[in-house]
């Protein structure tokens, strides 16, 4: 069997081309263009530069880090090299990615896993990328070993609402995502705390919901149950890292309760070491977008730039997680593989910017039913 990077070779000599997708301009929004957008349409995203209009997203990654604790350097400035030179070189990195195709990263690094929103800022307008922050939290061991700034779902609602409408850290930088982390199959008491004040939030705000997904054991079910009892729509919630099973049952009965499912993790499967293998992950994708769901899908792959803070363990770690091609997996190697197997352009569009287009408006649904009505009116009022 190829090891990961004889495949990674092997498919860069099959000549697979580079996706060269037309990468949009960062976000230079201001709240006057949040007005003027809402007053019609698309509505807007929320990113580390301000609103933006969902329809300026372009290509986006939706499961990234853009550095794993950049926070660090905060309390140790001259550490590692030091902050100035820590943030030169993530913002020419990105550069190469925004240069690759790709005009937008969701950053899924929550406070506890030393989120730094001024760095995730400061990268954004320097590189030209966009970048959507989270609010949330990962809720089990062995990064997190802070304190949670609440304990109960009301005191964790007001938190992640907190980071969403008045912004994070005393910035004003505003969260447009909340993300969960949860590890297991069954959800235990604190994340139970985690995932229902993050369903009260993603309602009071509007803002989406993805959570860090055990697929291998089905754990989206599980997720499932508490979110609907909370009363969230489904089409607000991503369960990601899914391509970690490999089981089509378990994936159509989320995707036709109207579930998203984030694919992420399919990199992974290039090594003998994890399970289900890059074949069956990709087939699994396929058979999704066959069978009608390309709606439902994202694609990104859950790698971060920065590890030059990671503890040497953690190092080694994140090379064994990460792509060698790092955040640029999806375009140079995942997608051309996608497109050899029959998936077409349109679907790629669709997996790509038409489903972060949507489910990072804040306001999703509620958009779309206004954009219908609104569509509708004028329709009806042309005729008479
Ligand atoms: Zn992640």
């Amino acid at each position: 069997m190829a090891t990961r990077r004889e495949f990674l070779v092997q498919t860069a000599a099959a000549g697979m081309a580079v996706m060269s997708f037309q990468a949009g301009h960062a976000a230079k929004a201001t709240a006057s263009s949040w007005a003027a957008s809402t007053s019609r349409h698309d509505g807007v995203v929320q990113t580390v530069l301000g609103p933006l209009e969902a329809s300026k997203l372009g290509f986006t990654l939706t499961h990234e880090h853009i550095a794993d604790g950049p926070s660090y350097l905060n309390k140790w400035p001259k550490d590692r090299g030091g902050k100035a030179e820590f943030v030169a070189k993530a913002v020419d990195r990105l550069k190469l990615v925004r240069a690759g195709g790709v005009s937008t990263i969701v950053d899924l690094t929550t406070y506890d896993v030393w989120r730094d929103i001024r760095f995730l800022e400061e990268v954004s307008r320097q590189s030209g990328l966009n970048v959507i922050a989270c609010t949330g939290e990962r809720f089990f061991p062995p990064i997190s070993r802070v304190s949670m700034p609440a304990r109960t779902i009301e005191g964790l609602t007001e938190f992640f609402q907190r980071e969403i409408e008045q912004g994070i850290d005393g910035t004003g930088v505003k969260a447009g995502v909340i993300k969960v982390g949860i590890i297991g199959k069954d959800v235990t008491a604190l994340e139970e705390t985690g995932l229902r004040a993050a369903a009260r939030a993603s309602k009071a705000t509007g803002v989406p919901i993805r959570t860090h997904t055990d697929a291998a054991r089905r754990a989206g079910e599980s997720q499932a149950v508490i979110l609907e009892d909370e009363g969230v729509d489904p089409a607000r919630v991503s369960f990601d890292h899914s391509d970690d099973s490999g089981d089509m049952d378990y994936f159509l009965g989320l995707v036709r309760r109207g579930y998203s499912l984030g694919m992420d993790h399919v990199h992974r499967g290039v090594s003998a070491e994890f399970k289900p293998s890059f074949a069956r992950r990709t087939e699994c994708i396929k058979r999704l977008v066959d069978a009608g769901f390309a709606d439902k899908i994202f694609l990104s792959q859950d790698a971060e730039l920065g590890g030059s803070l990671l503890p040497e363990e953690m190092k080694e770690w994140r090379d064994k997680i990460d792509p060698p091609e790092g955040m640029l997996f999806s375009t140079r190697k995942l997608i051309p593989y996608l497109k050899g197997i029959g998936i077409s352009d349109q679907q790629i569009h669709t997996m790509t910017v038409e489903n972060p287009k949507r489910f990072f408006t804040v306001g999703g649904s509620q958009v779309a039913a206004q954009r219908r009505r609104a569509d509708s009116s004028e329709m009806a009022s042309t005729m008479w």
